[in-house]
């Protein structure tokens, strides 16, 4: 018998996993071990732009060989679907955009990013603690102009985020506090391509999925203090969060799909076994050579 833990592994498909994921999903896979709980496996494909099936199968063959999960898309579960992609086809979002319009918590955005630039440059918008520029409150709409809409659809609604500070205990961090309107603006719940933006739909399905604590990187603190918002305007059970220290290539530089760094598939085919992969991504502290060999 599990017990009541639940935790989940939640990649994106938009490029091949290297061993800074690897490093976060060890210490979700570990906590969840230690607690003989439920590790969930979830696809976050909904970036239609930059998702692709390529990467979709290659995290769950890559992530197959370093640990394993209970449920997800490859074995199924009491919460199928677990793509997201295919949770927005069954409308699992659309309850809960409809109670944040209904909360007057949202507005429809039509602004475009250059005029979005224009006025942060305009309004001499400061970087916040992760180099983000807020929103501008100048382009606010008010909440009651959402309530025409009867589905998001194609059109863009922000979170109207309240000038509040907003405080969370992280199980590896401590105390962390942020202030909303300062630190962060105004942030979107839908796109205007037509989904739901990673904020609003990670909160939905960690709540549907029952997870009890999410296990993710730092880069994501600034975001655990948006979704907390959305769990209080959604009325929605607040998870616990552990944040986990990323891992930086030799010039510090954290590691980024983006930024090509290297992948798990490079280091196992340049013969590092999985073995030693996984110990030098669990290291104490970074295993030089492995920093050597992601950083060219
Ligand atoms: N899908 C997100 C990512 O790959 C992670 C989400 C999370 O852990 O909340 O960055």
């Amino acid at each position: 018998m599990g017990s009541g833990y639940r935790g989940r592994l939640a990649p994106s498909p938009t490029g091949y996993l290297h061993p800074g994921h690897l490093s976060t999903f060890l210490i979700a896979a570990r906590r969840c071990a230690e607690q003989k709980g439920t590790l969930v496996f979830r696809m976050e494909d909904l970036d239609r732009s930059r998702c692709r099936p390529e990467f979709d199968r290659a995290s769950l063959e890559d992530l197959g060989l370093f640990l394993e999960w209970q449920e997800g898309p490859d074995l199924g579960g009491p919460h199928k679907p677990y793509r997201q992609s295919e949770r927005l086809k069954r409308d699992i979002y659309l309850p809960f955009w409809q109670k944040l319009r209904d909360g007057g918590w949202i507005y429809p955005c039509n602004h475009t990013r250059r005029q979005i630039q224009a006025k942060q440059k305009e309004q001499g918008i400061r970087p916040g603690p992760t180099g983000e520029l807020s929103f501008p409150r100048a382009l606010r709409s008010d909440v009651s102009a959402s309530l025409k809409y009867q589905r998001p659809e194609n059109q863009a609604f922000r979170f109207r985020v309240p000038d509040e500070k907003i405080e969370f205990k992280d199980n590896h961090l401590g105390s962390v506090a942020y202030q909303g309107g300062t630190d962060f603006g105004d942030f979107l719940i839908w796109s205007v391509e037509g989904y739901p933006s990673y904020e609003f739909a990670v909160v939905v399905d960690d709540a549907l999925m029952g997870i009890t604590e999410v296990v993710r990187g730092e880069d994501l603190l600034l975001s655990t203090a948006r979704q907390l918002l959305l769990y209080r305007a959604l009325e929605l059970e607040i998870p616990e969060f552990y944040h986990c220290p990323l891992l930086r290539d030799d010039s510090g530089e954290r590691l980024a799909k983006r930024k090509g760094s290297s992948t798990i598939r490079s280091l196992l085919e340049r013969g590092w076994s999985a073995e030693r992969i996984a110990r030098s991504c669990m290291a104490e502290s970074p295993d030089p050579e492995l920093i050597q060999a992601i950083s060219k």
